[in-house]
């Protein structure tokens, strides 16, 4: 820790440890709890560029209509489609399975293959499993070799999800559905061993000298009119609240915080799969090249979970990759805050620290197939977090 930090810690009451986030005091109003926060310890980030220890990319697969869910049939199966959840496929993941699940066994037969291991793959296949189907993962690829192993980790249910303009007019209901069930379930994975699923405070952090703008790829051209929310999920996930200068020890003019639901996607994956396989479902090795070959499957009913593999396998030029790189910085477990600054998202995982530049607008990446990682972009916003420690 710097000399300076550690001046600016003891002098907000930061110095020393264990102090908590929030304590309660009776309110002047009776039968009323008003909440007062107390200064927390914040071990400061060590934002040199020789912690980096790998740079991940990955195609996020957006569909302006929203994510594919429907049944069709190819050959002789009932295909039910699980794919096109833009940047929010571990966030949506339940909700989204909870309708495949319905789908798929409304068919009548019980042997399923869902293809796809990544998170909609998981979290379908065990959802089948437990309403008593038989069921097998066919994938390419398992974790943590899929791209949802290369999540941010955060909920996020409305990143790229659909574009305004060209989604049915029941989307917006079946989205609130999906993302209210899957904030539910993923609350079965709090407190359990390996903490796969955790609430952080996030700092949003603003102004000051430093403060120069967003940092990140610059965006592409065009806009697509991303799907906003809006107010819908109001009133679901814990608030964030104006914090005091005495409260924090960075240098910027305005500070807001938050409980944000996290996601540590190594353990998360790995439990799920765990889970599939002890209850009886089974996970097989393999590459589909075209539709046609689902036929070999001895599964009447199979469940499309190929993510942006989908554009190439259905050939669903409706999927469009947009790129996102992450740099992780080696695991600093005194690091308990996560952090929005210059819109570069920092978020303190089990298996590292996630580094994340979205640049100015949600069209960053837009289009861009290329999973080259980019040293330079993981620099710059190590460089825009230096400040803030200094
Ligand atoms: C940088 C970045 C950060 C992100 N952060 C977040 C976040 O914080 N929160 C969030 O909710 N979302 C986030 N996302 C989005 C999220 O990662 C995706 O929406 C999600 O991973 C999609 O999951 P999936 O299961 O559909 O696809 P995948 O993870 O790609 O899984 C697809 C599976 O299908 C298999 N497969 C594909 N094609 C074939 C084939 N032809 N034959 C056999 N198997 C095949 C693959 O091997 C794999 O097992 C982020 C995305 C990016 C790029």
């Amino acid at each position: 820790m710097t000399a300076q930090l550690h001046r600016r810690m003891v002098l907000t009451g930061l110095g020393a440890a264990g102090l908590t986030g929030c304590a309660t005091t009776p309110s002047p109003t009776p039968g009323l709890i008003r909440p007062t926060f107390q200064p927390r310890a914040f071990a400061p980030l060590i934002t040199h560029p020789g912690r980096i220890s790998r740079i991940t990319v990955c195609t996020r697969p957006f569909r302006a209509q929203g994510p594919r869910i429907e049944a069709e049939t190819v050959g002789d199966k009932r295909v039910v489609h699980n794919y096109g959840h833009g940047g929010s496929g571990w966030s949506l993941s339940w909700g989204s399975a909870a309708i495949v699940r319905e789908l798929a066994l409304e068919g009548g037969p019980r042997q399923i293959a869902v293809i796809g291991c990544g998170a909609l793959g998981l979290t379908s296949a065990l959802q089948l499993l437990r309403a008593g189907a038989q069921v097998t993962i066919y994938a390419a690829e398992r974790t943590p070799y899929t791209r949802s192993a290369r999540a941010t980790g955060v909920w996020s249910p409305d990143s790229r999800i659909a574009a305004e303009a060209s989604v049915s007019k029941d989307f917006a209901d079946r989205w609130e559905a999906m993302s209210r069930r899957s904030w539910q379930d993923h609350h079965a994975f709090l407190g359990v061993d390996g903490d796969p699923v955790r609430f952080i405070d996030q700092y949003n952090l603003r102004g000051g000298s430093a403060d120069t703008g967003p940092v990140g790829p610059a965006p592409e051209t065009g806009s697509v009119g991303f799907f906003r929310s809006g107010t819908r999920l109001n009133g679901l996930a814990p608030w964030f609240r104006e914090v005091s200068k005495t409260e924090h020890p960075f240098p910027v003019e305005s500070v807001r915080c938050g409980p944000v639901m996290t996601f540590n996607v190594a353990e998360y994956a790995r439990q799920l799969t765990e889970a599939f396989l002890l209850e009886g479902g089974r996970i097989v090795q393999r590459t589909f090249n075209h539709p046609s070959e689902l036929a070999t499957l001895a599964e009447p009913v199979v469940v499309n979970c190929t993510g942006y593999g989908a554009r190439a396998l259905f050939r669903d030029q409706s999927v469009t990759p947009v790129r996102g790189q992450i740099a992780w910085l080696t695991p600093q477990p005194e690091v308990t805050y996560a952090l929005w600054y210059r819109t570069i998202n920092m978020v303190p995982r089990h298996d590292g620290i996630v580094i994340q530049a979205n640049g100015s607008s949600q069209m960053v990446g837009y289009g861009v197939e290329d999973e080259t990682p980019d040293r330079d972009e993981a620099e710059r916003a190590l460089e825009a977090l230096a400040p803030l420690f200094a």
